[in-house]
């Protein structure tokens, strides 16, 4: 398998380097508080093998990978929940379960490699929250010096994370739109290798693991997957691997992908509507899909518009439901974020043809803030000293 890089605007392509970030012709074009300009795509020529691995489609050689088991998560059919909701063909793609609690680790992990392929030692990041801590755990397996830029709302428990695995971290007085521009002032200054997604070609060529398993687990194509939208990098990620696996003709076909945004952060939905990314100020108890300027804004769109994706936008409220019912009804606790995908296939559902097999990424555990699932549960106020006072079941 032989691997470039080939820009998602212009489609000039470039061999893989680490010094190459966006396209050198497109990004001229950047305007400030636009996605970014000629985010870079892996393109892979070859064929796969009979017996193909998902390691052989990525881009970097096994020997570089960090030694941390990012990936091979479970594919959860929640027979309960099926059942409440007249759909058999429902599955849930539980990524809570990787290392550091996010699927983010599936980028982390490809930077990581990177890296060490190339001999850089220091990871430089932006995050809402899970990026920033599952580079640290990443990082941390693999002898890398992390530094990140994490708002300073981000929840207490994805900064406790990335500190407790070592990270350099800088509390930033500001949205995550500010401190990605602090992160790349910060590589262009001091150098590093960028992990900024969609920026980094590696963020989105790792998230394309996720529907290789998906593939992989069901032995085809699903008919939708249903995916919470933030920066658009885990969207694009999603069509990526389906993209290669339609390649290497190992299907013909793509899934609908749903991209499901919060009322209260919906730049990619707006931008479907009008035609236009504009900067509005966002608020979400999904704070991990929480961005002003969906930095894979361009690209997204391109895609959802080529291979007919359906925009879902939930409110708050739809969100912290759906979570309760995911914990409740198939005991997964996923956090907001992801449960905004759950929330967006309940608002679909009447919509979805007799028969569909349905996947929803759950991306994100719900012990990662437990303050946002605190607020669909009555903790006890009586505290208890002995068995009198309880009533028997
Ligand atoms: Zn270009």
């Amino acid at each position: 398998m032989e691997f470039s890089y080939v820009c998602s605007e212009c489609g000039r392509r470039f061999p893989v380097a680490p010094r190459l970030m966006v396209c050198p012709h497109c990004s001229l074009a950047q305007a400030p508080d636009q996605p970014l300009s000629g985010v870079l795509e892996v393109e892979l020529t070859g064929e796969a093998a009979a017996d193909w691995e998902i390691a052989s489609l990525l881009p970097v050689e096994q020997r570089f990978f960090p030694p941390i088991p990012v990936g091979g998560t479970p594919l959860w059919a929640p027979r309960r929940l099926r059942r409440e909701l007249e759909f058999p063909g429902l599955y849930i793609k539980d990524d809570g379960l990787n290392p550091t609690g996010s699927l983010k680790d599936r980028a982390s992990f490809l930077v990581s490699a990177f890296a060490t392929k190339f001999g850089i030692e220091e990871i430089v990041l932006a995050s809402t929250g899970n990026a920033g801590s599952s580079m640290a755990g990443v990082g941390a397996a693999a002898g890398q010096r992390v530094t990140l830029f994490l708002p300073k709302a981000a929840p207490e428990a994805k900064l406790i994370q990335a500190l407790q695995y070592g990270a350099r971290v800088f509390r930033v007085d500001g949205s995550y739109d500010d401190a990605y521009d602090l992160s790349l002032a910060y590589t262009a200054r001091f150098g590093g290798l960028s992990r900024n997604t969609a920026y980094n070609p590696m963020t989105i060529e790792g998230k394309k693991t996720v529907s290789l398993e998906i593939f992989r687990q069901l032995r085809r194509v699903p008919d939708c997957v249903f995916v919470a939208v933030g920066d658009g990098c885990i969207l694009a990620g999603v069509y990526k691997g389906f993209r290669d696996l339609r390649r290497l003709g190992l299907t013909d076909r793509l899934p609908v992908v749903y991209a499901v945004q919060a009322e209260g952060s919906a730049a990619l939905a707006r931008a479907l509507e009008q035609g236009v990314f504009r900067r509005e100020a966002t608020g979400t108890v999904a704070d991990s899909i929480c961005v002003d300027v969906p930095r894979n804004g361009f690209h997204a769109l391109k895609q959802m518009k080529q291979y007919g994706g359906q925009m879902v936008k939930v409110s708050d409220e739809k969100i912290l439901a759906a979570q309760a019912r995911l914990s409740r009804s198939a005991g997964l606790f996923a956090e907001p974020a992801a449960a905004a995908a759950f929330a967006g296939f309940l608002e679909a559902r009447p919509r979805l043809p007799e028969g569909a097999v349905a996947v929803v990424l759950a991306t994100g555990n719900g012990l990662k803030d437990t303050a946002a699932a605190g607020r669909s549960v009555e903790i006890p106020e009586k505290v208890i000293t002995c068995l009198d006072e309880v009533n028997g079941g």
